[in-house]
This record gives structure tokens, C-alpha cells and sequence, in this order.
């Protein structure tokens, strides 16, 4: 799974605030992500977060233009 800073992702069960959605805010072996429900921040393994994420429903500067951002 291709994550990304900036993502909003969508998890299969909810926070205990009631919302599904996070942004993730660090990217790595760990994964931290905020809660768009109560603002909460939460780290989480790479395999279990990838094990909860349902899908990325937002990404941020999602190339518009045709232009290739991805070269490594
Ligand atoms: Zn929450």
C-alpha cells in the first residue's frame, strides 16, 4: 500500500469518537495519523495500520496536470 503524507484514509472500524476518517501526518516503519473526528493522535505499525485501512478517500496534491511527481 502506497501511503503517503497528507492521505485521509478511511478504517474499517471506527474511533471511539465515531469517525472512520484520519490524516496521516508521519509515514515510515510507523505510521501516525490523526483522528478528523476529536484530533487524536495515533501511531500504528505499517502492518496493522495497513490491516485497518479500508482506503484512502483524499490525497493531497494529486497531480492534476499529467505531469509524472513520482521519480526515485
Ligand atoms: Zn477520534
Amino acid at each position: 500500500m502506497d501511503i503517503r503524507l497528507g492521505d485521509t484514509v478511511r478504517m474499517r472500524k471506527p474511533h471511539p469518537c465515531g469517525s472512520y476518517e484520519w490524516t496521516v501526518t508521519r509515514t515510515g516503519a510507523d505510521i501516525k495519523m490523526k483522528c478528523l473526528g476529536c484530533g487524536r493522535i495515533v501511531m500504528l505499525e505499517r502492518p496493522v495500520f495497513e490491516k485497518r485501512l479500508k482506503k484512502i478517500t483524499a490525497r493531497l496534491e494529486e497531480t492534476e496536470n499529467g505531469e509524472e511527481s513520482e521519480d526515485r
